[in-house]
């Protein structure tokens, strides 16, 4: 990462590592945790909670950010379990968390997924509906967006979808990109991520 930032002209404190733990052991988790990491990343709430449940009352600057579809029916749990939720891809979505938020006087930090391959199984916001999802989520459910998260197609060129999501992110007022994962971390650092999903590269296959 320190590489990719330093080729780009990029400080390498401008890019945050977020480690991918889902489904990893613990035995893999704890060396990372030991050595001084304290973002990870997960994709579903229950499996988080049983991983990180305990810990998170005792390390207080542990950051759990959720990386994976998130049901509507589980918003609010989430919102009371993770910092920061990556896949705000729904008008649903959005009135749930901003529900969430008012009964639990908090709400995580918000990005908006979006779909920048247009894969039809895939979750997202399609990019041309990107501005008017993020200005309907501030204005009509009032929520604060901090950044957007996308997940290029498997075997397409990432770059074009890193460049794409910086695009939507810089005319709608965001600075925080969530781009980039084991094998194209370097690629998103280039185009501007501020933090790198990293699973495998860092645990090992899954
Ligand atoms: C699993 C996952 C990652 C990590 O993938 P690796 O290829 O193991 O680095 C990153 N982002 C999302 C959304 C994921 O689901």
């Amino acid at each position: 990462m320190a590489v990719a930032a330093q080729s780009a002209g990029r400080d390498p404190a401008s890019v945050a590592l977020t480690a991918v733990s889902k489904q990893q052991p613990w035995e893999v988790i704890a060396p990372v945790l030991a050595a001084g990491q304290r973002v990870f990343g997960e994709n579903r709430v229950q499996e988080a909670k049983a991983r990180w449940g305990e810990l998170r009352l005792a390390e207080s600057a542990l950051e759990l950010r959720l990386i994976g579809p998130l049901q509507t029916n589980k918003a609010k749990e989430a919102a009371a379990f993770f910092d920061v939720v990556e896949t705000l891809d729904r008008e649903k979505l959005a009135r749930a968390l901003a529900e969430a938020a008012a009964s639990l006087g908090r709400s995580p930090r918000l990005y908006v997924e979006v779909n920048t391959g247009e894969e039809p199984q895939k979750a997202g916001v399609l990019p041309l509906e990107a501005d008017g999802f993020i200005a309907k989520a501030r204005d009509v459910y009032g929520l604060t967006i901090e950044g957007l998260m996308c997940i290029p197609p498997q075997g397409e060129v990432a770059g074009p979808h890193f460049a794409l999501l910086a695009d939507i992110a810089t005319r709608n007022g965001l600075s925080q990109l969530s781009m980039g994962m084991s094998a194209d971390y370097e690629t998103a650092v280039q185009f501007g991520a501020t933090s790198v999903r990293i699973g495998s590269a860092i645990f090992g296959a899954r």
